[in-house]
């Protein structure tokens, strides 16, 4: 029985282009992940879409003269740009500017409000005298006083990545023009954490045993230690999601709280532009579906605390006033196997300082398949990771090119030059034959299992061992010099090669995709391994927002060794990865800052 699985991407803010850091971040792993479980044959939903409300995004249009929606727009145009060229295949890429999340949002917010989940407080918030508003935590700098770093967020702290309660910040002042603000009195909805912290922890509790450290540390860790408190999830701002109760005008939901009901509204999007109704309750709606969060660490709490926690609160309350129906439980995250951050020579990724590597901007010089190659083998899965330009290309040109590139492409040309384009008939195979295949197929459970487990490095790494087990055999039984005495050994010891390079393309397929899906037509398949991706635009009272979208392919392809028959047509290969001139690293580091 094939599987529901929903991969859930972190929303990324429409007020930057995405970096390196962004994509093995989430983006990246997320594909993985989502490419492996097609291939498995599983029902795969992958969702996300640009957070376009909130203050960074105001916070941008204010810096930019523009407005919050052209700001948004702007950004997100950029993202599903990339997630093309990347292969980044979402099933769906929204935003949360959609009348369908605003629906979804209220409702949520209301099944809470039903379930007395929510009260009110009136609260005292920074007001900016010089500019007559309240200011969001966002607006707010300070001294952070857990760790004392100056430049704090009002919200969050970027030095010590604790979440802050912007009223006791020290010294604040306006991000928007330095003025000193006051605090003044206001009203809030709360979501009561401290009532829904035994729900949570027993949550937790049954996630324990397989749940990255670093993320049990930020959760269960965390809420043993401290307890959970109510949090405000409504703001006096006007770029947002109104409150949908009478009197509340002028306030919208905290983005915190709305933007990850995006991963629900996206797979009830994602439905009705497939014109499949109610699909989307199969992954919601459903026990034995499997949420899992791609997220990066300064997203923990939002996914492993309270996203869980607005989901227990909404109970059976949300089916029944989204989609009348009875005793529905939302589907809780199954996994969320955060990243931790990877930084950019020795130093932290900074979009301001131009101390990044942008998507976009590595592609115009360089080809998809070596940056995921690269952030693979480097993802920040249990620790920080560091980008380095010679690291990059040397991975590029030993491991990527000389291990794999060239097994692939030698023997391609090998069999296509001398036996007539074909696939060669070995006859009855040799123990040594039956050998390396057998090693290379059981890479499908063990490349399987590291990715089923969200082990990404060890996957891709286990592929790469299995690919220099081919080259040694290669080594060993030279048919390159075999054909000259024995064109039948030689014949033997190609064929038993592009089998084992036909499992190898597969087995590598979810992390590099372009390239297998190349080798799959050399070795003469009609058809592609996976689907295409495409951007479509859609109109509602809120206006018109751009999707990517994904048409799956004709699901031949399959985790599952090659049947590559004696005799098949191959076709004219060309090498799948260039090498790199030592010297590209220092013009790439010329480039920075
Ligand atoms: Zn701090």
């Amino acid at each position: 029985m094939p599987e529901h699985i929903l991969v859930a991407v972190a929303w990324p803010y429409a007020n930057s282009q995405i970096h390196v850091g962004n994509i093995t971040g989430s983006h990246l792993p997320a594909d993985i992940f989502a490419r492996y479980q097609r291939l498995v044959g599983n029902q795969v939903i992958m969702v996300s879409g640009s957070d376009s409300h909130g203050t960074p995004v105001a916070l941008r249009a204010d810096a930019d003269n523009s407005t919050p929606l052209q700001v948004y727009q702007k950004y997100h145009a950029g993202f599903l740009e990339l997630f093309q060229k990347l292969g980044v295949c979402y099933d769906l890429f929204t935003s949360t500017h959609t009348e369908n999340h605003f629906e979804v949002s209220q409702d949520l917010f209301l099944a809470l409000l039903e379930n007395k989940f929510l009260y009110t407080e009136r609260q005292k918030q920074w007001y900016a005298p010089s500019q007559k508003r309240f200011l969001p935590d966002r607006y707010v700098e300070g001294t952070c006083y857990i760790c004392g770093y100056e430049n704090a967020r009002g919200d969050q702290c970027d030095n010590c990545g604790n979440l802050l309660d912007a009223n006791e910040i020290i010294n604040p002042r306006s991000k928007i023009d330095g003025s000193v603000p006051e605090l003044r009195e206001t009203e809030h909805f709360y979501l009561d954490m401290a009532q829904l912290e035994p729900a949570i922890v027993e949550f937790l509790r049954q996630r324990e045993s397989y749940w990255r450290p670093n993320v049990l540390r930020q959760s269960l860790g965390q809420i043993l230690a401290e307890g959970l408190h109510g949090r405000a999830i409504t703001r006096d701002l006007d770029w947002g999601i109104p409150v949908p109760v009478p009197g509340w005008e002028g306030k919208c939901l905290y983005v915190w709280f709305e933007a990850v009901i995006g991963y629900l509204s996206a797979a009830i999007e994602w439905a009705q532009v497939e014109g499949k109704g109610e699909a989307w309750e199969r992954w919601w709606f459903d026990p034995q579906a499997r949420a899992y969060y791609f997220v990066g660490k300064d997203n923990i709490p939002f996914h492993a605390v309270y996203w869980p926690g607005q989901l227990i609160g909404a109970g059976d309350e949300f089916g029944r006033l989204f989609a009348g129906r009875e005793q529905t439980r939302l589907t809780l995250p199954y996994d969320v196997p955060a990243n931790e951050f990877m930084n950019l020579e020795s130093q932290k990724i900074s979009g301001s300082r131009n101390w990044a590597v942008w998507g976009l901007d590595f592609l115009t010089r360089y080809d998809p398949d070596p940056l995921r190659y690269y952030l693979t083998v480097n993802m920040p899965e249990s620790k920080d990771t560091d980008w380095d330009w010679g690291d990059f290309v040397r991975r590029n040109n030993d491991e990527l090119v000389a291990t794999w590139g060239n097994l692939a492409n030698r023997v391609l040309s090998f069999a296509f030059k001398h036996w007539d384009g074909r696939v060669p008939d070995p006859g009855e195979l040799r123990p040594e034959d039956t050998l390396i295949l057998q090693t290379v197929e059981a890479g499908f459970e063990s490349v399987g299992e590291q990715l089923t487990a969200v082990r990404l490095r060890a996957g891709l790494s286990e592929a790469l061992r299995l690919a220099t087990e081919v080259n040694r055999y290669l080594d060993r039984t030279a048919p390159w010099f075999e054909i000259k005495q024995d064109k039948a050994a030689a014949a033997k010891s190609i064929y038993t090669a592009l089998r084992a390079i036909d499992s190898l393309k597969i087995l590598f397929a979810p992390f590099i995709p372009f390239s297998s899906e190349r080798l799959h037509e050399f070795m003469g398949y009609e058809g592609h391994l996976f689907g295409e991706q495409f951007v479509e635009t859609r109109g509602d009272a809120l206006g018109e927002h751009t999707v990517l979208r994904y048409r799956a392919g004709d699901g031949k392809a399959r985790w599952q060794p090659s049947q590559l028959q004696p005799g098949s047509a191959l076709r004219q290969p060309e090498p799948l990865f260039r090498k790199l001139e030592p010297s590209v690293a220092d013009e790439e580091r010329a480039r920075l800052g």
